[in-house]
């Protein structure tokens, strides 16, 4: 067994888990109220793992469970396993063999069931429950008592169940084995079994349930099929869940002392884990609470008693028997006033509605329960009644009833049940949900801090993984084992220092938060954050035992939000690689559109690339006034290169010509390959003798090449220049073609200037033309 060790490098305390579905709602805050309690008297730090929401669909299931991969020794030295809390949801938790396998080696004390291997804390809910259908049967003498049982994978919902049937078996009694429905522990499914066992047409004076909310809901289906509670039907429960019992009629239930469960598994654990004492099972006791809903001091009873003539007094009666804050009955007479001018009126519905709404709101808004409202409209729904024309109140008695289910159904949702006041929700709203709106991860985490300081949570850690994960790996290779901290408020200070490093995600809290140590026990609870099918980190929130908002709603927003920021930051990642990506394609575009610009062998521009630059750089010119100069050339002789050297041969002559007409010309000028051996350059100056002093220079160039070249032969060009005025409209065709002809002129004359020559000579004539020494003629 371990020993807890007070060592400088370990926790300044010990630590303990508890394992249960979301701690909300009255079995689970009384249990949290007892745990927590003994926790603090004990110094013990508690860690709360909500591995459920309870009414989440169980698809979801997988995501609250990521709780359980954060349940490990490296943060805490004892577990206690709200068992029959967990029971109730076994098709959507982890069976208990698996959750025993994987806690093996951390001590553990399981709440309300028995797990082999576990000392336990249990409740004998078998007497309580006894005692309660012995109540109904022998004291009030009902024979069609009704069970809704509850999930047959609970102990507790066999050991109700055996009660119901060993209290009728001891009566003397055989039960109907028609009146037997079975439920999950919720309201919607008390309510559903309920109205199928009515619809069976068995006679039925009463129903126990295994639990309160099956009962809530069983009461809600007698209202709205008109039955009176208790005289048309009785209803029982279990648990004793403070709401109910405050409700109208209150529920009769069986208390089974929730937070004296809580606070003896905490002293269990406590001394098992210091060693103190070895483990054993504890069975505490349940008892039976009477109240109205059994028919001990019914609803249409207590109307009786009081005989009150007009409305006002009615109400006033109610109001005092429900615990109403006087200072709200003159309003709340006031709405019941509008409400029958309302039920008064058949046509207008909508005005029903409003009244309802209104007197809805005024209820929730002083904090009052939405059942105490409900129970409050049924018991004044027969004087409403009374002073209605018989054809206007068979109207009303519909809508009173829909009225009363509208209300039970907004009660249900609401919450389980009592706990929020439509007051906090808005709190949230207010106090945090408008200041965690932001896009950017920097400012939503600085208004966190805020929204987290106006709520009066003192500490909070908000911890992202590298990469977030998917729920099937999770299942095969477990939690990141890394996590970074992004927000950092610990007993109300911000501690960004603290954001820097990694640490291990099974430690939850970064080693300078468990060393910061809290001069007081507190309570942390752990949340995952995933969105869809990806869970990329979590959250730590300190629980007070008496907050007014949900823990769950505020992770929600948290995660939300953070996921939203998350999502922007991504996205501008995104656009920013998207830029970079778009700009390397420019790029890598213009290096292509250079090679498709491009001659490959000579290097100068081809007729595509001088075709586009001339037209783009004629229009500037021609919008600046500027004049322009186009040079043709068509090389002399290629084909006899050709011819006697080869091909290849000619091919450098090309190459050498393309070099020594470009060393002419200026960079920015276009020089270009248009054809086999035909080259053309257009410059940007123009003046009268521009197309002479180029030719001189090209001319020059070529004699200066060929009398230092070895070559058998000699590079040589013909060339025609045009002029184009800063004022001409000529296209570039046409300006080519002015060119062309030029330069045809030049060869002509040069070629008949060589056949004159040749006479003498004959045909080799030419080629001593184009020997190194006779290139420099050109003209
Ligand atoms: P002229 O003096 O009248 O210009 O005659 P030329 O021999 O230069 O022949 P012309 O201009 O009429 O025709 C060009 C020749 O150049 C035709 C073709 O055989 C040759 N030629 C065209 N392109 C290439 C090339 O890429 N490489 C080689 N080696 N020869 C080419
Ligand atoms: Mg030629």
């Amino acid at each position: 067994m371990t020993q807890f060790d007070l060592s400088p490098t370990s926790r300044v305390r010990p630590r303990f888990g508890v394992v249960g579905t979301e701690f909300e709602g009255d079995y689970l805050l009384s249990m949290l109220e007892g745990l927590w309690h003994t926790a603090a008297e004990l110094d013990v730090d508690l860690l709360i793992y909500s591995v459920l929401r309870t009414g989440t669909p169980p698809a979801f299931a997988r995501q609250f469970n990521v709780n359980y991969g954060f349940v490990d020794d490296a943060v805490i030295d004892g577990l206690i396993v709200l068992g029959a809390n967990l029971a109730s949801y076994t098709s959507v938790t982890l069976p208990f063999d698996e959750v025993r396998r994987r806690f093996a080696h951390i001590p553990t004390v399981v709440v309300g069931c028995e797990v082999e291997g576990w000392p336990s804390v249990t409740v004998d809910g078998y007497s309580g429950f006894k005692a309660l259908v012995k109540h109904f049967l022998v004291d009030h003498g009902y024979r069609h008592v009704a069970m809704i049982e509850g999930p047959p994978e609970s102990s507790d919902a066999c050991e109700r169940l055996q009660a119901y049937l060993d209290a009728h078996a001891e009566a003397g009694i055989t039960p109907n084995p028609l009146l037997r429905g079975r439920g999950h522990f919720d309201i919607a499914s008390g309510r559903d079994e309920l109205r199928r066992l009515l619809d069976l047409g068995v006679p039925m004076d009463a129903v126990v349930c295994a639990n309160d909310h099956m009962a809530w809901g069983c009461m809600g289906v007698a209202l709205e099929r008109g039955l009176n509670l208790p005289d048309d039907l009785a209803v029982g429960g279990f648990d004793d869940i403070r709401s109910y019992s405050n409700a109208r009629p209150s529920l009769t239930s069986v208390n089974q002392n929730i937070a004296e469960q809580g606070a003896e598994a905490m002293r269990m654990l406590h001394a098992q884990v210091c060693g103190q004492t070895p483990p054993r099972d504890i069975r505490l006791s349940s008892r039976l609470v009477r109240r109205r809903s059994c028919g001990c001091l019914g609803l249409a009873a207590a109307n009786r008693e009081e005989p009150v003539t007009d409305l006002r007094g009615h109400v006033q009666v109610l109001m005092d028997s429900m615990s109403v804050p006087p200072r709200l009955h003159e309003r709340l007479a006031d709405k019941m006033l509008r409400l029958r001018e309302a039920l008064a009126k058949p046509d207008d519905d909508q005005n029903y509605q409003a009244v309802l709404n209104q007197l809805f709101k005024l209820w929730r808004g002083e904090g009052l329960e939405a059942s105490l409202l409900q129970n409050f409209l049924l018991g004044i729904q027969e004087r409403l009644l009374e002073q209605l024309a018989p054809g206007a109140a068979s109207l009303a008695v519909g809508r009173l009833h829909r009225g009363q289910v509208l209300i039970a159904n907004t009660a249900d949702l609401v919450g389980d049940l009592e706990h929020k006041t439509v007051d906090d929700t808005s709190n949230l709203h207010l106090k945090f949900k408008t200041r965690v709106t932001a896009d950017i991860l920097e400012s939503l985490l600085s208004g966190l801090a805020e929204g987290l300081r106006a709520l009066e949570v003192r500490t909070c850690y908000v911890a992202l993984y590298q990469h977030p994960v998917s729920f099937e790996s999770i299942n095969s290779v477990g939690l990141p084992s890394t996590s970074r901290l992004v927000f950092a408020l610990d007993g109300g200070e911000l501690h960004p220092e603290w954001c820097e490093y990694e640490y291990s995600t099974a430690t939850l809290l970064p080693a300078a938060a468990e060393l910061a140590g809290q001069t007081q026990a507190r309570a942390l609870m752990p949340f995952p954050m995933f969105h869809h099918n990806e869970h990329f980190g979590f959250i730590v929130l300190e629980r007070r035992t008496q907050d007014r908002f949900s823990y769950e709603e505020l992770r929600h927003e948290i995660a939300g939000s953070l996921h939203h920021s998350l999502l922007v930051r991504e996205l501008d990642a995104a656009r920013e690689l998207l830029r970079l990506d778009l700009e390397r394609a420019r790029a890598a575009n213009e290096d292509l559109s250079h090679i498709a610009m491009r001659d490959a062998m000579t290097g100068v521009f081809n007729r595509r690339g001088f075709l586009e630059l001339a037209e783009t750089v004629m229009r500037t010119a021609r919008l600046t006034h500027q004049p322009m100069s186009l040079i043709f050339a068509d090389m002399d002789g290629l084909k006899h290169i050709n011819d006697v050297y080869g091909h290849e041969e000619g091919d450098t002559a090309i190459c050498e010509a393309a070099r020594l007409i470009q060393q002419c010309f200026r960079q920015e000028d276009i020089v270009a390959r248009i054809g086999g051996d035909e080259f053309v350059a257009l410059t940007r100056s123009g003046a009268a003798d521009t197309i002479a002093m180029i030719e001189q220079r090209l001319a020059r160039r070529f004699t200066e090449y060929n009398a230092a070249s070895t070559k058998p032969y000699p590079v040589a060009c013909s060339f025609g220049g045009y002029l184009v005025n800063a004022d001409s409209t000529e296209s570039l065709d046409e300006v080519l073609a002015h060119a062309d002809r030029m330069m045809y002129a030049e060869k002509r004359r040069r070629r008949s200037q060589r056949q004159g020559e040749g006479a003498t000579g004959g045909s080799s004539t030419i080629i001593a033309d184009f020997s190194p020494s006779g290139s420099g003629r050109l003209r």
